[in-house]
């Protein structure tokens, strides 16, 4: 028997069809408009006047659907220009993440003439340190590092108006929870509000969520509206895992690739599989939490400006990467944990654009994909022969 899915009660919230109609500072809105957004998304009709009008927020939505948008444009309305001091935080948990909507919220706050950093591990708390004495008003970190700027006094976080966690669930869970609870005892003003957002939520996480919001807006924007039909989800069976290295080299030179992730669930299986690959000829990438950043940081760019087409990369990557020409995600080993796999193949299809999933699947993770097609109520069909038809 499979658990239901947990799901949120919604809150009755009003809904904007136009950026317009937000009540939205004018410089803020001129951002939006120049970020490229025209329209907001069903979770930025819903999300973002709840932030701006001073609520605790619990929203979930399916990825790729915008929520980056929704947590900084709510947020940025609470920023006040004139104060030099740190006014939102957004925590999340990888540095590749804080870095991508560092860029979304510098872009979309342009013309506010404010001061938007990320501040994350494997860099030196001393540039952080200068960032935020020199008037940082919109911080993205990751905990760790968040927290050490708290004991070290340079963070302080008596002006901060919001309090944001992207990827909640997983800020608030296993590794996180703990590093996230030593922020939130460091201390808030009475009236900081926090916004938590995520694809994926579960009874455990929502427990945690009763305990930190305040009578929150809870906003919901359900898989059936926002399906993940844009993405195709097929499988490969193999009899053995031994032959899935052969069956992916066949897919790649068979496939006309836009740009692809490999997911492998443990740094060794992907640091083996990308030099046997390269090895073999395949120009790509891998990348994974235990390498340098300034090499993570270089990898990441390649791959966003599609220098590398291709990145092999662990669960660090699963979840909230945004680049929009990723049109398929091979999933070399089904991962460990089920959320991981919504959150994998949300890298391709992003905001509505259509994308391929390839799972390849030994005998040994048979119950696995039975366990996830189950959970997520999801059907993965086998890949058929004729790969012309997948358009990627
Ligand atoms: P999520 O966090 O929900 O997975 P993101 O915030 O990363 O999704 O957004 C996914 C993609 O959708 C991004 O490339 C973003 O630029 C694009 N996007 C978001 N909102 C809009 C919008 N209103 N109009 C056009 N594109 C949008
Ligand atoms: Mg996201």
């Amino acid at each position: 028997m499979t658990t239901p899915e947990p799901s949120i009660v919604e809150t009755e919230v009003p809904v904007y069809k136009s950026f317009d109609d937000m009540g939205l500072p004018e410089q803020l809105l001129r951002g939006i408009y120049s970020h490229g957004f025209e329209v907001p998304s069903a979770i930025q009709q819903r999300g973002i006047v709840p932030i701006k009008n001073n609520l605790d927020v619990l929203a979930q939505a399916q990825s790729g659907t915008g929520k980056t948008g929704t947590f900084c444009i709510g947020s940025l309305c609470k920023v006040d220009p004139a104060l030099k001091r740190v006014q939102v935080l957004v925590l999340v948990p990888v540095r590749e993440l804080a870095q991508q909507i560092e860029t979304v919220a510098k872009s979309i706050s342009e013309y506010m003439g404010i001061s938007v950093y990320s501040a994350t591990g494997g860099t030196p708390v001393r540039e952080d340190s200068k960032a935020i004495d020199k008037g940082c008003q919109f911080l993205i970190g990751t905990p760790g590092r968040i927290y050490d700027l708290m004991n070290r006094n340079v963070l302080s976080s008596e002006h901060i108006r919001v309090l944001i966690f992207d990827e909640a669930d997983q800020m608030l869970e296993d590794r996180f929870k703990e590093q996230v609870m030593c922020i939130l005892q460091r201390g808030f003003p009475a009236q900081t509000k926090i916004a938590l957002f995520s694809a994926t939520m579960d009874t455990d996480v929502l427990e945690v969520a009763g305990q930190l919001l305040r009578d929150p807006v809870k906003i919901l924007v359900k898989p059936q509206d926002v399906p993940l039909d844009g993405i195709k989800q097929y499988y490969i069976p193999l009899d053995s895992e031994d032959w899935k290295y052969e069956v992916l080299c066949d897919l790649y030179q068979q496939l006309n690739i836009n740009q692809a992730l490999i997911y492998c669930n443990k740094r060794q299986r992907a640091e083996w599989l990308s030099e046997k690959m390269i090895a073999a000829g395949f120009p790509l990438y891998v990348i994974h939490g235990e390498m340098d950043t300034e090499e993570r940081k270089r990898r990441m760019k390649d791959f966003r400006t599609g220098v590398v087409r291709v990145m092999i990369s662990t669960d660090m990557l699963a979840r909230g990467i945004d680049v929009q020409q990723v049109s398929l995600v091979i999933n070399y080993e089904l991962p460990t944990l089920k959320e991981n796999y919504i959150h994998r193949i949300g890298r391709a299809g992003r905001f509505g654009r259509k994308g391929v999933t390839i799972n390849l699947i030994s005998k040994d993770e048979g119950r696995m994909r039975d366990e996830i097609q189950d959970h997520f109520k999801i059907a993965m069909s086998e890949l058929p022969s004729d790969l012309s038809s997948l358009n990627l």
